[in-house]
């Protein structure tokens, strides 16, 4: 998981989700659960309201519109973060809106919310927090580690150590320190076209977190040995104009 910057919405597409909670707010408490489904699926807001909800979702998501949770597969489900079945009220909220594949959402996520107990989210809002703070991704295994009780929920909701993810994620580490020795390469021989190539290559490819990661595992003092990297690939993680162009 990376941080996520959310956008704001079209003032229409707001506004109509303004309506649809007053709508749920107007059901009886014990039926707006049900009343929100209901209008959640009615023909009229999946096919008006839907689509420019997940286009903008398409648009903060990293990479390819890859899932907010894993970073791997396609994001091709609107996620309720606080799901509809404990919140109705929060089912039409766009802060509450995520993108997520269909495994991490209908098969592993569903409707678990864990909380502590004040009632506080056991779960990361990469839109509202850093999800660094509270996972610790060791790349040369691909395997999260959580930092936080909020980290080690999430790991266990999201099933973030699935094996699948874990060998993507060492896979994905290869092409970051490919494209660095070939960035570099291009630096010298003066190909802006070649250094610009090694950067797309990474940006674009699934599992964002594991170059971000790397970026930040770099600046610790025990670098070299919790990356399992050269010196030459460790200070290009460490320069500044590099860095920048992997993260912007
Ligand atoms: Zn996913």
């Amino acid at each position: 998981m990376i941080p996520i910057t959310r956008l704001p919405l079209p003032h229409d597409v707001a506004d109509r989700l303004d309506e649809l909670t007053a709508e749920v707010g107007s059901a009886h408490r014990e039926e707006r659960a049900a009343a929100a489904r209901a209008l959640w699926r009615r023909r009229g807001v999946r096919e008006v309201v839907h689509p420019p909800l997940r286009r903008v979702l398409a648009d903060m998501a990293p990479g390819h519109e890859r899932c907010m949770y894993c970073g791997d597969s396609q994001g091709t489900d609107i996620d309720h973060f606080e799901p509809l079945a404990g919140n109705p009220l929060r089912a039409f909220d766009w802060l509450n809106h995520l993108l997520a594949c269909s495994t991490c959402n209908s098969n592993l996520k569903r409707d678990r919310f864990p909380v502590d107990a004040l009632g506080a989210a056991l779960l990361i809002d990469p839109t509202t927090e850093d999800p660094f703070d509270h996972l610790l991704l060791t790349p040369s295994l691909g395997v999260y580690h959580g930092l936080t009780a909020k980290g080690r929920e999430t790991i266990e909701v999201c099933g973030l150590n699935r094996p699948v993810l874990t060998r993507g994620r060492v896979q994905a580490r290869r092409v970051v320190v490919m494209c660095l020795e070939r960035w570099a390469a291009a630096r010298a021989a003066g190909s802006e076209p070649g250094m610009r190539e090694a950067v797309v290559t990474v940006r674009e490819q699934p599992f964002a977190d594991v170059c971000q990661s790397m970026l930040r595992l770099a600046l610790n003092p025990a670098a070299e040995r919790v990356l399992d990297v050269g010196p030459q690939v460790l200070d290009l993680l460490r320069t500044a104009d590099l860095r920048d162009a992997l993260l912007a």
